[in-house]
C-alpha cells in the first residue's frame, strides 16, 4: 500500500526541483513571460481540479464522520479534545514567532531611507490587499459570517467555514433521529465521499506536473529576488515554522501516540508538497485526507472530522507568520511593543487565523486584524509584500503538517489509529 505514494513523492520532488531550475532560468533569460502564458495554466488546471473536490469533499466527509461517530457524546469528546489541540499549537505557534522575532529583531535599526526604497518597492497587488485589509471586518462579524443565512449560498461562494456549520449541525442532527429512518441519506454521502476520494487519486497522478509549473511560475516571476530581499525576516519567520514543525508536533505524537516521528513526516510528505505548491491548506485537504488515513493509519472516521475542519480552522503556520510579522514591522516602524500588546497578539493571531482561509495570501489579509488591534500602521503589509509568496507557501505545509498531527493524537486518544 505505501510504495505508489512514496513514489509519488519522489515524482512530485523532481516536479519541485526542475520548476526552481526551469523557473530560474526563464527569469534569467528574460522569458518568464512564456512561462507565465503556457505553463502557468497547467498548474492553474491542476488547482483548478482539485478545488473542485474541496466543498463536496468537505461537506460529505464531515457529514459522515460526524454522523458515524454516532452518539452525540463521543462527538462531544472528539470535537473538544480536536478543538483543544488546534486552539493550543496555534497559540504557541504565535508565542514561538514573538520570541524569535523579539530576540532577533529582524525589523530594528532600519534607516528611514531603507524603509522608504521598502515600502515604495511595493506593487499595485499590496495596495489592493491594503484596500481589502482595510474593509476586513471586526472580529465579531467575521465569527456572525459562520452561520450562513443561505445554505445554497454557502456552497456556490465555497465559504468553508459555513459548509463547514451546515455539514456539523447535519451531521449531529442525524444522530439524533432514531431508528435508522436515515441510514439512506448517509449512504448517499458516504457514496459521494468515496467518488470524490477516487477522483482525488486521479488527479494526483498530475501533482508533479502541477508543482512543477506552479513552482517554475512564481520562480519565473519573481526571480532569485524573491528568496533574497528580506532575508532577515523571512529567516525569522522560516526558523520559526522549522521549529514549531520539529518541536511541537513531534513532542505531541510522542506524549500521546506512539506512532513514530520518522514515519510520521514521511507520510504527511506528498501533502506538504503540494501544499507547498499551492500555498493552499483546502488544496492540500483531499492529499492530507488520502495521506493521513492511507500512511499514517488514521482511521476514516476521524480523518474526516479532523482534518476538514483542521484545514479551515487550524494555521499554526499563518499565526506564527503573523506574529512574526506584526513585531517586524513595528520594528520597522520603530514602535515599542508593550508585553500586554504582545499579549494581545497572541490571542488575535490565534483567533485570525481561525477566520482565515485556507486559500493562498489568505493570512496577509487577516493579519490585518492583528495589526489593527495593537495599532501597527496597514501599510506595513507592503514592506512584507515582496516575500509573501514564498512565506504563504512555507506556512501552509505547517498548516497541513498541524491538521494531520492532530489526526494522529485524537486517533491514538480514542485507540482508532
Ligand atoms: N495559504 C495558507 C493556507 O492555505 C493560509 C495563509 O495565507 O496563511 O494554509
Amino acid at each position: 500500500m505505501k510504495r505508489p505514494k512514496l513514489q509519488l513523492y519522489g515524482k512530485i520532488l523532481i516536479g519541485l526541483a526542475l520548476g526552481v531550475i526551469f523557473g530560474l532560468l526563464a527569469n534569467r533569460l528574460g522569458c518568464s513571460g512564456f512561462v507565465l502564458d503556457y505553463i502557468k495554466p497547467l498548474g492553474s488546471a491542476f488547482i483548478r481540479l482539485i478545488s473542485m473536490v474541496v466543498v463536496p469533499l468537505v461537506f460529505a466527509s464531515l457529514l459522515v464522520g460526524t454522523a458515524g461517530l454516532n452518539d452525540v457524546r463521543k462527538l462531544g469528546r472528539i470535537g473538544a479534545k480536536t478543538l483543544a489541540y488546534y486552539l493550543c499549537t496555534t497559540a504557541i505557534a504565535v508565542t514561538l514567532g514573538l520570541l524569535l522575532a523579539n530576540i532577533v529583531k529582524p525589523g530594528a535599526g532600519l534607516s528611514g531611507e531603507a524603509r522608504r526604497a521598502l515600502v515604495e518597492s511595493r506593487s499595485e497587488q499590496a495596495d489592493a490587499q491594503i484596500a481589502r485589509a482595510r474593509e476586513k471586518p471586526a472580529i465579531t462579524d467575521v465569527l456572525l459570517n459562520i452561520i450562513p443565512a443561505n445554505p445554497i449560498q454557502a456552497f456556490v461562494e465555497g465559504n468553508m467555514l459555513q459548509v463547514i456549520f451546515i455539514a456539523l449541525f447535519a451531521g449531529i442532527c442525524l444522530t439524533m433521529i432514531p431508528g435508522g429512518r436515515c441510514q439512506p441519506v448517509i449512504g448517499f454521502f458516504e457514496g459521494v465521499n468515496d467518488v470524490v476520494i477516487q477522483m482525488v487519486r486521479i488527479i494526483m497522478r498530475l501533482a508533479p506536473y502541477g508543482v512543477f509549473a506552479l513552482v517554475a511560475a512564481v520562480v519565473a516571476d519573481f526571480g532569485a529576488s524573491i528568496l533574497l530581499a528580506l532575508v532577515k525576516y523571512s529567516v525569522v519567520v522560516i526558523a520559526g515554522l522549522v521549529l514549531h514543525a520539529a518541536i511541537v508536533y513531534p513532542s505531541a505524537i510522542r506524549i500521546f501516540s506512539r506512532q513514530k516521528i520518522g514515519a510520521f513526516f514521511r507520510g504527511i510528505r506528498p501533502a506538504q508538497l503540494i501544499a507547498f505548491g499551492s500555498a493552499s491548506s483546502s488544496a492540500a485537504l483531499p492529499v492530507t485526507m488520502e495521506c493521513t488515513e492511507r500512511n499514517l493509519g488514521v482511521s476514516r472516521k476521524i480523518c474526516s472530522f479532523a482534518l476538514p475542519l483542521g484545514a479551515t480552522l487550524n494555521m499554526d503556520g499563518t499565526a506564527l507568520y503573523q506574529g512574526v510579522s506584526t513585531v517586524f514591522i513595528a520594528q520597522v516602524y520603530d514602535l515599542g511593543l508593550t508585553a500586554a500588546q504582545q499579549l494581545t497578539i497572541v490571542l488575535t493571531a490565534t483567533l485570525a487565523s481561525v477566520g482565515t482561509a485556507g486559500a493562498p495570501a489568505a493570512g496577509i489579509v487577516t493579519l490585518a486584524i492583528v495589526l489593527k488591534s495593537v495599532g501597527v500602521p496597514l501599510e506595513g503589509i507592503a514592506i512584507i509584500w515582496g516575500v509573501e509568496r514564498i512565506l504563504d507557501m512555507c506556512r501552509s505545509v505547517v498548516n497541513v503538517t498541524g491538521d494531520a498531527s492532530c489526526a494522529v493524537v485524537v486517533a491514538a486518544s480514542e485507540k482508532d489509529l
